[in-house]
């Protein structure tokens, strides 16, 4: 290795180590809450009035100290009527708090077909040893009555925990008990009924993916309600807890309630997140708009960006092409359930994993998807004001591919 050689691998090295690890990418795999790519992306305004000094903890009309609690709870109250709300990190964290709250030392009834693992080590069982609770299991993988529940109660019962399957479905010969149904058991015997939703939102859906609505879930009857900020809600990570004052109280006066509360960061994208429900303007959270985009405007955006990659990334080898393909909404939601999407589908001469992985290495990394040789852009996960960097990233990536 001569001086040259030997400076510019040194300056290679050196980037390397000094560049950023937590980068933006460009999502193009058409799964809209994509965990590995850190789920809701956020606009730029929601994080806005957290960035500096802010009324955090501060009452503005008395001058005074006042609560961090009160930015979504009030917002929260309107949306779904609930009488009180907790914000906490994530929605694990408001699971252990809100039986670590309610349930430690007693016992806690749930359905066999909800004892769940979610993923990253999320385990309903485990959730609920660690909360000091004790698990009480009833009914079968496939079906649980109402009656089984009662059977299952005793002076030891602190309260019925219901759990959203999120991620997988068993289908067939089923049965589980409604939120109404076992509300009205938790109401006859006097302990509280808690469900971890998982996901919801407040804005439109298709209709195929209408699932947990939060105003409806506490009108049944649902004490404490739980779900993810960054799941389809397309808010930032934390957990949302809604509920009745008495349950909520005693949450937030637990002293994991200190352990597991949220920044301001996440509140004033939480709080940008909400006040876009409540004022009716769902197309400003990306979550949403990608979720409801339509048929044409993805055609459309598919075909903009292959007439522009044809134009002005000029390669023989290289054919792009619109194709129809299907998305999903990820983030352990809707499994079975996938949405007619567009993609931009680049077929080289030769296998397209050479492509991806350039791709990946570039600025920004666009993260695509191989399949049949080819790769594939899901341009649902991509938003129009990404075209530019796209066409850019697309034509470095040519230029250093050696086919
Ligand atoms: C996703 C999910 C969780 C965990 O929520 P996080 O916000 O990722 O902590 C818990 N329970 C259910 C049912 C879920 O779907």
């Amino acid at each position: 290795m001569d001086a040259g050689d030997l400076e510019a691998a040194a300056g290679d090295h050196l980037r390397r180590c000094m560049a950023p690890s937590l980068r933006r990418v460009i999502n193009g795999t058409g799964v809209i809450i994509h965990t590995n790519l850190g789920r809701a992306p956020l606009s730029a305004e929601a994080l806005s009035e957290g960035l500096r000094y802010c009324t955090l903890e501060y009452d503005l009309e008395a001058g005074q100290r006042g609560s961090r609690r009160d930015h979504a709870a009030e917002l929260l109250a309107r949306l779904t009527g609930a009488e009180s709300a907790l914000v906490v990190n994530n929605n694990a964290a408001a699971v252990v708090l809100m039986l670590a709250a309610v349930a430690r030392g007693g016992e806690v009834i749930i359905s066999r077909g909800e004892l769940i693992e979610i993923g990253g080590s999320f385990r309903v069982p485990d959730i609920m040893e660690a909360s000091g609770a004790t698990l009480v299991e009833v009914g079968t993988t496939n079906k649980t009555y109402a009656r089984d529940y009662v059977a299952a109660i005793t002076e030891d019962t602190r309260a019925i925990l219901k759990v959203h399957p999120s991620n997988y479905r068993i289908v067939g010969f089923t049965h589980d008990a409604t939120t109404s149904a076992l509300a009205q058991v938790a109401r006859d015997h006097g302990v509280p009924l808690l469900y971890d939703a998982g996901a919801a939102t407040f804005g439109p859906l298709p209709a195929a993916l209408v699932d947990v609505d939060p105003k409806a879930e506490l009108s049944n009857g649902v004490d404490l309600l739980a779900f993810s900020g960054d799941k389809i809600l397309g808010g930032p990570q934390a957990g949302l807890m809604l509920g009745g004052r008495e349950w909520i109280d005693r949450c937030a006066r637990h002293p994991l309630a200190r352990a597991f509360r949220a920044d301001k960061l996440t509140l004033a994208a939480l709080e940008h997140t909400l006040r876009a429900y409540l004022m009716q303007q769902p197309e400003k959270i990306p979550v949403s708009r990608m979720v409801n985009a339509t048929a044409t405007q993805l055609n459309k955006r598919a075909a903009n960006l292959v007439e522009r990659l044809t134009t002005e990334v000029p390669r023989e080898i290289a054919r792009f092409t619109v194709a129809a393909c299907e998305d999903t909404i990820g983030g352990g939601s809707h499994p079975q359930r996938r949405i007619d999407g567009a993609a931009v589908r680049i077929e080289l001469a030769r296998d397209a994993s050479i492509l991806a992985e350039q791709l990946r290495r570039g600025t920004p990394p666009i993260i695509g998807v191989v399949r049949d040789g080819a790769l594939w852009l899901h341009v649902r996960t991509i938003a129009d004001d990404e075209a530019d960097v796209l066409v850019a990233a697309l034509n470095a990536a040519f230029s250093s591919l050696t086919l």
